[in-house]
């Protein structure tokens, strides 16, 4: 009989690491324990699809309903159950039930896909009306104040806050934006492509301040009336989305002996997921793994299709150590803002980015990142199918000369 393979973290990358298991061969019991009580489902939809004004409820994007789940994959499913602890050396998980009951669970694999969570503002949860956007929970109540035609401050003009500015000018509901930085995005894409986004808030109708400090939340019977800022004004919310970003989910293994990244705690990773412990392995938003594409760089990703083809890679490697391959895949993800789809490949630290759209006089958006004489990343608006010749560039380590070629540029 083969041993047990424990997941924890019930979502995407959880969720793939089961399936690999299953297609790799694994026979022996297999365990995923979730926190959350939802089965696994797939969240870029809640802050798309999801928060669309409509008369139906919208369908909750479970991946496989539990009786798919327990056919294709035979496996045992702890929702509502969180792991506390990780004894690498006795091989023990330590998860507690929303009873309250601890249990340990043995492993002989183990994969961690804990994902981050969503940071907020002080006191946030003093007030109701404030949200972040990480959980089907937080979207529905985010689509529950849209219904009632909430005013909507943004705070964070990231890639999700900007998806709900975007979902609630479409229901002609009026939207602030409030971003710290003077240009959006500049860590994601860049100065130029944060600029280009930027514009697609203003064409329209959202209220984007940049360069702006909020300094607190203002509320009255405990309900959010407003955001305040640092120069003394108010902007008034009767919902307010904090999109400032994740932390990732690693308390429970802060005496595990694993390291995790002195600036987020995250899980520092070998490049084939290991975690350094025998048999340990994860994959996800939770991760930093060296990437051999751009030269071992440190990368700890928040994209859909990078926590998908982890989860894959991390059950295979676990399952056969001795011919564990690394993590390369180039980095991709997608954003969806009214009307237009922006599209990233590569990294976005660069010794050059070129608006080449500019100099070709074409209106949908195209820049390119360039690392020494190799193409490194690119980004597109509403390019679909292009993104993915240069994604194949990228893992080719094409140079800049080929790409500004087929770019048509020189
Ligand atoms: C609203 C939203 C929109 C998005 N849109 C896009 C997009 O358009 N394009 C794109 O590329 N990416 C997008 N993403 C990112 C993408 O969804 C994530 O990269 C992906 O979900 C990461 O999967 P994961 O399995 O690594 O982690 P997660 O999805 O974060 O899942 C981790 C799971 O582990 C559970 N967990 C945490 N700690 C424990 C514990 N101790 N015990 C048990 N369970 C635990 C959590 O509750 C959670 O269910 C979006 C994300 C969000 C939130």
């Amino acid at each position: 009989m083969q041993e047990r393979m424990v997941i924890v973290g019930a979502s995407l990358a959880g969720l793939r690491a089961a399936q690999a298991a299953r297609k790799a061969g694994h026979e022996g019991p297999l365990t995923l324990v979730g926190g959350e009580v939802h089965l696994p489902y797939d969240r870029p939809p809640l802050s798309k699809a999801y928060l669309e004004a409509g008369e139906q409820a919208p369908e909750t994007p479970t991946f496989r309903t539990e009786d798919e789940l327990r056919d294709e994959l035979d496996m045992e499913l702890m929702l509502g159950t969180w792991a506390t602890g990780l004894d690498g050396e006795r091989k023990i998980v330590t998860v507690c039930d929303s009873e309250g009951e601890t249990r340990e669970l043995e492993y002989g694999s183990l994969i961690i896909a804990t994902g981050a969570a969503a940071r907020t503002l002080p006191d946030a949860d003093k007030l109701s009306g404030v949200h972040t956007l990480r959980t089907l929970d937080d979207a529905k109540s985010i689509r529950d104040a849209l219904d009632a035609g909430a005013r909507t401050v943004v705070v964070g003009a990231g890639f999700i806050g900007s998806e709900v500015a975007s979902g609630a000018r479409k229901r002609g509901l009026d939207v602030t934006v409030l971003e710290a930085l003077p240009v959006p995005l500049v860590r994601s894409v860049g100065e130029a492509m944060g600029h280009a986004c930027a514009k697609l808030h203003e064409a329209h109708g959202t209220d984007l301040r940049t360069g702006v400090k909020v300094t607190g939340l203002q509320g009255e019977d405990g309900k959010v009336t407003g955001v305040s800022l640092d120069d003394g004004s108010t902007v008034p919310a009767d919902l307010v989305v904090v999109g400032t970003g994740v932390a990732p989910n690693t308390e429970w293994l802060a005496e595990s002996g694993i390291q995790l990244h002195e600036r987020d705690k995250g899980i520092v990773c070998d490049e084939t997921l290991c975690v350094g412990l025998d048999g340990v392995y994860a994959a996800g938003d939770v991760v930093h793994f060296p990437h051999p594409l751009f030269d071992g760089t440190l990368l700890r990703l928040e994209h859909w299709t990078n926590a998908a083809e982890q989860g894959t890679l991390a059950a295979k490697n676990a399952l056969n150590p001795a011919e564990a391959k690394p993590a390369k895949s180039v980095p991709y993800f997608w954003s969806d803002w009214y009307d237009s789809r922006i599209q990233f490949v590569g990294i976005p630290s660069a010794d050059e980015i070129r608006v080449v759209s500019e100099e070709l006089g074409e209106e949908n958006f195209l820049g390119l990142y360039r690392t020494g004489d190799r193409i490194t990343g690119c980004i597109t608006i509403d390019r679909p199918t292009q993104i993915m010749k240069y994604r194949r560039m990228i893992a080719q380590s094409k140079s800049w000369t080929d790409a500004l070629e087929f770019a048509g540029v020189s």
